[in-house]
């Protein structure tokens, strides 16, 4: 007899549990609960599955953890059978991936698609969470999950006469589903980070002319992406029971080798000869080639020289070349980027540079837009332009907890959670990766799946104790919030002007989001919370409330 439901029969429809979002969060969190006998409901505002893949489909979007590694571990029978064809994944083989498992464990029924959650107010006499959604519906809940992804509210910044423009717009993060061609076009990419930097060199590749706006220059390294071999996916398949059980305790969720060694005790041509070979290999590892990149300056400095003298090398045009050299922050403070032939990209004659650092963008105009005077002209416009991070999300759902309290109005000041997984007075919300949870500084996959056990373990755990709520302690809360910022501020990660640091966004509070002591030191921490009775949580049984 499958278990009962944690949610009382009720005239309401009524459901244990509502999920927004059906990206890897959603999916696995669906698929989790529903093997466990819980109702659900999952909304979904795209039509499709694959949350950041779903919409982040302009050209060159791949990721950059490798796809033996950015795939779920929690069925071995999954991670056998299926086949990945490059070494780092498109964002068409990543949704590919997305549907057979919406498919293989039966999930598609039980999303609703194109449906937005509007509101949810956490009703305190029957607590529960009252939802309502795009299409007028409302609903109950007894737990409400918010698993809409960290970097998924896509940011245009306010330019003046935006909205004269004429031409096509298009932004990274919201891409449409059918074929854009830029074949003959002048195109204009405003912005240099991760999404424009694998961007830019595909869009070169068609259009007839390419102007590329750059405020600040961003370290990137080549992923030297190439076809997945049958040996290679091999070796992985024979061994991930034991592969995934050491990523989840990585630092980054990621296997990879790290050097224990500090940048400033080996001499300067082991020092370059470590960087040229992690260059060689490419990818994100880089960042791992010393172990103190990230805390001292000094030793931060001889990495971002390499990486600058190797822009120089490749960048035939000096002053381009220059221009192209990050200055504004030590490596790796602000996202590594990690690209196909992005600095050979400004050796095209059809590429132009155009530093607005000094000068941003006046305004747009009807059929281009103006810099420092000079006026251009385009017939499309990419805004590679990035996203309200961790907190957009959360903050476009009408959030109110105990006593009608705003998530917006608690979190005025920045977010604010006990392990990035809960806020006080928001009882039985649970955020899939939120702030305060290694989450955008992790592989996702590892990190949500991660969150996804230990939030479905706890509704379970809940239901086979007779327990209704749970909710944070204000003091594990202010805690915890407190040594996410000291952990970060013991390295050089808040020197940049990041959206890890919410500096993206005008007006949103200085407060760094991620947590960044690794992704092994926080699992650890959860497991002994949960192992000393959840500890810093607190519960109400359900016979509190047949008592009121
Ligand atoms: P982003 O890193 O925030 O970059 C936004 C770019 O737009 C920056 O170059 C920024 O300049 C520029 N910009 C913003 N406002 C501007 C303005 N008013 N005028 C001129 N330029 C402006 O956004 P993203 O590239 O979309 O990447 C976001 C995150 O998504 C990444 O950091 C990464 O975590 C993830 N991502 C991952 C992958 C991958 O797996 N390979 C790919 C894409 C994205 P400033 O730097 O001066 O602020």
């Amino acid at each position: 007899m499958p278990p009962s439901s944690v949610n009382p029969p009720s005239a309401d429809t009524g459901v244990d549990v509502v999920i927004v979002g059906a990206g890897f969060s959603g999916l696995y969190l669906l698929h989790r609960l529903r093997k466990q006998g819980l109702s659900t409901r999952c909304f979904e505002r795209g039509d499709g599955v694959g949350g950041t893949w779903y919409w982040n489909r302009y050209p060159g979007a791949r990721c950059d953890v490798e796809s033996m590694q950015y795939s779920y571990g929690f069925d071995n029978e999954l991670q056998q059978e299926w086949n990945w064809p490059e070494k780092f994944s498109g964002h068409a083989d990543i949704r590919a991936y997305a549907d057979h498992v919406t498919d293989r464990f039966g999930l598609r029924s039980h999303i609703d698609f194109e449906t937005e959650v509007r509101a949810a107010h956490y009703d305190e006499g029957p607590r529960l969470w009252r939802i309502q959604t795009s299409t007028g519906e409302k609903i109950t809940a007894r737990h409400f999950v918010m698993a809409g992804g960290c970097i998924s509210t896509a940011q245009i910044p306010n330019f003046e006469g935006l909205a004269d423009y004429t031409g096509k717009t298009y932004h990274t993060g919201r891409w449409p589903h059918e074929a854009v061609s830029f074949a003959g076009l002048r195109v204009a990419v405003i912005g240099t980070g991760s999404s424009a930097i694998q961007a830019i060199p595909v869009i070169a590749q068609e259009a007839a002319h390419l102007t590329v706006f750059q405020r600040q220059a961003n370290f990137t390294i080549p992923s030297r992406n190439h076809p997945m071999t049958a040996d290679y996916a091999d070796t992985w398949k024979n061994g991930y029971a034991e592969k995934r059980h050491e990523m989840r305790y990585m630092p980054n969720g990621v296997l990879r080798e790290l050097n224990d060694k500090s940048a400033l005790e080996v001499t300067e041509a082991e020092r370059l000869a470590t960087y040229e070979e992690r260059w060689r290999i490419g990818g994100s590892g880089f960042l791992g080639a010393f172990n103190d990149i990230m805390t001292n300056r000094e030793a931060n400095d001889t990495m971002a020289e390499f990486v600058r003298n190797k822009i120089r090398q490749t960048v035939k045009d000096p002053v381009t070349a220059e221009v192209l050299c990050p200055k504004t922050h030590p490596i790796g403070t602000k996202r590594l980027c990690v690209d196909t032939g992005y600095f050979e990209t400004y050796n095209r004659d059809n590429v132009e540079l155009v530093d607005i650092s000094q000068t941003p963008i006046d305004r747009l105009t009807g059929n281009g837009l103006t810099v420092n005077g000079r006026d251009f002209t385009f017939d499309a416009i990419v805004f590679a332009t990035g996203f309200d991070a961790m907190t957009g999300t959360l903050f476009n759902v009408d959030i109110r907890g105990r006593g009608g309290l705003e998530l917006k109005t608690k979190w005025a000041a920045g977010p604010r959670t006990y392990l990035g997984l809960m806020t006080e007075r928001f009882p039985n919300l649970f955020m899939i990766t939120g702030p305060g949870s290694p989450s955008v500084k992790s592989n996702m996959i590892t990190s949500i799946e991660q969150h996804v056990d230990l939030v479905a373990d706890t509704i379970i755990h809940m239901r086979d104790r007779g327990l209704a709520v749970i909710e944070p302690e204000r003091a594990a809360e202010d805690e915890w919030v407190d040594h996410v910022q000291e952990v970060a501020y013991k390295t050089l990660f808040p020197q940049a002007n990041s959206w890890y640091m919410g500096a993206n966004i005008p007006g949103k509070p200085r407060l760094f989001m991620p947590y960044i002591a690794g992704v092994g030191r926080y699992r650890r921490i959860c497991e002994d919370v949960v192992g000393e009775g959840y500890k810093g949580f607190r519960f109400e049984a359900e016979q509190a409330m047949a008592a009121n």
